[in-house]
């Protein structure tokens, strides 16, 4: 007898697209049945005419607890991410009070975000100016990676000259650890920003020309070369255009282990809405055009993204529009850079790439669950539908239309670049660990579920 099957489905791999049932025992795929074979199980969930995925992995998300819960809470950005089908979340060590830096922090951030958790969820470790040999306690806890800024990021969490990259990379790969790098070059985005607040072009045009490609470029060649150089294994975050992917993609052809994630923001919007809608749509990098949106396809399509992330950076509407932290917003520069993504961000992928442009639904399986899990290194338990794997599974209404809108979002700030999209194609169940957690847009699994995933060793 299992616990549960899941019967009639179209099973969505990274290889094929199957009609077969799935049948879970324990928590785990426990087989992988023909759909005329009768056996017995306590639970039935018929998928008939839907798809079935492999949970999808958030390689970047910023849940920014502890310490910043009036942005974002465990429990909020947990429960948006199972309704959108992310079953396990990788969540970033800054907008953190204390930044995760150390393992003692590690600990301190589990006690308090566990009792929270919807969804299973991993953590990316700090690698900041000054925490070089806490990079190994960090890994031995397991975090999956270590995430490091070129350029100033926040106050309470410093970054790193090309110099100390070099030297992190080093300790890193000692340990076949992961460093994972915001790729902008600072130098280049403050020398625009000056120049342009001096024109005093302060309108969201000048914003965007601040951030061009080039800067993004000339920061992943920097990181490249030096993972090339160390052998550390680097991933490179949310990327924003087609001509950086590219020297992504000729790193991996070379045999690096060089992976990048984009985000579901880069596969749909453009400049355009960034200046029409304004504060909602900023982050970091900005948008690109419509062409690099189109083109940014093909690297999801050929394999050479590990992660349409959502960099879910969630903040109050006030920081959108009226002031941060007690400074007032006086034009687009000071305006809070970050999109918040964690419910929409499969919905929006698979409406873009699978409906709109035609992407094979194995496509989107590898780049969302796969890659990600073998880049994080839990690959084995999380990532894909095969016997011994976690029975993380999402199906998916591929007809099924929609509308984003703020009362739909359970975000503690119910604000989003999103609102207002229409698509087709929408999870409908969301299962982790063989339980239904999430089900027609609403949470149906208790608070605390969610588990601590570590890099398997
Ligand atoms: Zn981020």
């Amino acid at each position: 007898m299992y616990d549960l099957l899941v019967k009639n489905g179209k099973v969505v791999t990274s290889q094929s697209i199957d009609n077969v049932n799935i049948a879970v025992k324990d928590g785990v795929i426990s087989a992988i049945l023909a759909q005329d074979e009768t056996v017995s199980a306590k639970k039935i969930i018929d998928a008939d005419g839907k798809y079935v995925f492999a949970g999808a992995i958030d390689t970047h998300a910023h849940l920014n607890d502890p310490g910043y819960e009036w942005r974002e809470d465990y429990k909020h950005g947990t429960m948006a991410a199972a309704i959108g089908g992310y079953t396990t979340i990788i969540d970033m060590p800054l907008q953190n009070e204390p930044a995760l830096s150390n393992a003692d922090i590690f600990d301190k951030k589990y006690q308090k975000v566990s009792p929270n958790a919807y969804t299973d969820y991993c953590f990316w470790g700090g690698l900041i100016n000054g925490n070089f040999d806490d990079l190994k306690g960090l890994d031995e806890k397991g975090c999956v990676a270590f995430k490091s800024f070129i350029g100033p990021v926040s106050p309470d969490y410093s970054s790193l000259n090309y110099g100390q990259v070099y030297e992190a990379m080093q300790i890193i790969k000692e340990f076949d650890g992961r460093a994972g790098f915001h790729c902008e070059d600072f130098a280049m985005i403050k020398h625009q920003e000056a120049r342009i607040k001096k024109e005093n072009r302060l309108d969201w045009q000048g914003f965007l020309d601040s951030r061009p490609v080039i800067s993004e470029l000339v920061a992943t060649m920097v990181i490249i070369e030096l993972a090339k150089e160390t052998g550390c294994k680097t991933h490179i975050c949310h990327v924003s255009s087609p001509v950086v992917a590219q020297k992504i993609k000729e790193a991996q052809l070379e045999g690096y282990d060089i992976t990048a994630e984009t985000c579901s923001h880069y596969l749909s919007l453009t400049d355009k809405d960034v200046i029409e809608k304004g504060a909602l749509l900023k982050c970091a990098p900005p948008l690109r055009s419509k062409e690099d949106v189109d083109k940014m396809w093909q690297y999801v399509a050929d394999g050479t993204f590990s992660g349409i992330a959502s960099d879910h950076s969630p903040c109050s509407y006030d920081e959108k529009f009226n002031e941060i932290l007690g400074k007032k917003i006086e034009n687009v520069f000071d305006v809070w850079g970050g999109i918040s993504g964690i419910q929409s961000g499969f919905q929006v992928a698979f409406y873009e790439g699978c409906v709109k442009r035609n992407i094979s639904p194995c496509a989107l399986a590898n780049a969302m669950s796969v890659k990600p899990a073998k880049t994080f290194g839990i690959y084995g338990r999380k990532g894909d539908i095969k016997i011994g794997f976690d029975a993380d599974l999402l199906i998916v209404d591929k007809d099924k239309e929609w509308t984003i809108t703020e009362d739909s979002l359970k975000y503690v700030n119910k604000i989003s670049a999103f609102v207002g999209m229409k698509g087709k194609g929408l999870p409908v169940c969301t299962i982790i660990r063989g339980n239904v957690v999430a089900e027609n847009g609403e949470i149906v699994a208790e608070k605390g579920y969610g588990q601590l995933i570590k890099k398997l060793k």
